[in-house]
């Protein structure tokens, strides 16, 4: 199965001049995600998680079902305000801007093995910023995994981490 062919790229997309990978098209497949995140799952089991971490809000719908799928908890990565009780926040650069994310502060344990997980990795920004946040809580983060990457962008040579990635775009 190419899971390529369940994902649209739909142009002008938050705004003009983007090309935007959908991958609901995927999400609403049952055949296709149940292989994509067969694929996933197998290929992050190789860093060996303790717990896998998503980022808000489509890594959500990839770091739960493997998660279950592979018997680990998960942990919320998200945008500034969202998480109840003390967090973290960690603030990182955009192409135009800054952007905020956070964790509860009591969301890993020391040396936990984590694998941080979204839908796409493009400049790697958010994923860099993900795995610095959770390290600095003093986790221990083994590996990083994206359905696709835009390897056109070189987001993987922001990661200090080894990355999987189902389907690139180059
Ligand atoms: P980065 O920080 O690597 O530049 O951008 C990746 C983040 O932006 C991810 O959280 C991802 O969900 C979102 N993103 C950027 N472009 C796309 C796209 O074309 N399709 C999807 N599904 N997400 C995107």
């Amino acid at each position: 199965m190419d899971i390529k062919d369940h994902i649209r790229s739909i142009p002008d997309f938050p705004r003009p001049g983007i090309l935007f990978y959908d991958i609901s098209t995927l999400l609403a497949h049952a055949d296709a995600w149940s292989v994509a995140m067969g694929r996933l799952a197998k290929g992050i089991s190789r860093y060996q998680p303790d717990v896998l971490a998503g980022v808000e809000s489509r890594g959500f719908l990839v770091a739960a079902p493997l998660a279950l799928k592979l018997g680990l908890g998960f942990i919320m990565v998200r945008k500034r305000g969202k998480l109840p009780g003390p967090t973290v926040p960690y603030e990182y650069a955009l192409e135009y801007g800054t952007d905020v994310i956070e964790v509860q502060a009591d969301a890993v344990q020391t040396g936990q093995r984590v694998v941080v997980l979204d839908d796409l990795l493009a400049t790697g920004g958010t994923m860099g910023a993900s795995i610095d946040l959770l390290n600095s809580l003093g986790a221990n983060v083994v590996g990083a995994g994206c359905i696709i990457e835009l390897s056109f962008l070189n987001g993987r040579k922001r990661l200090d981490v080894p990355f999987t990635s189902l389907v690139t775009y180059d």
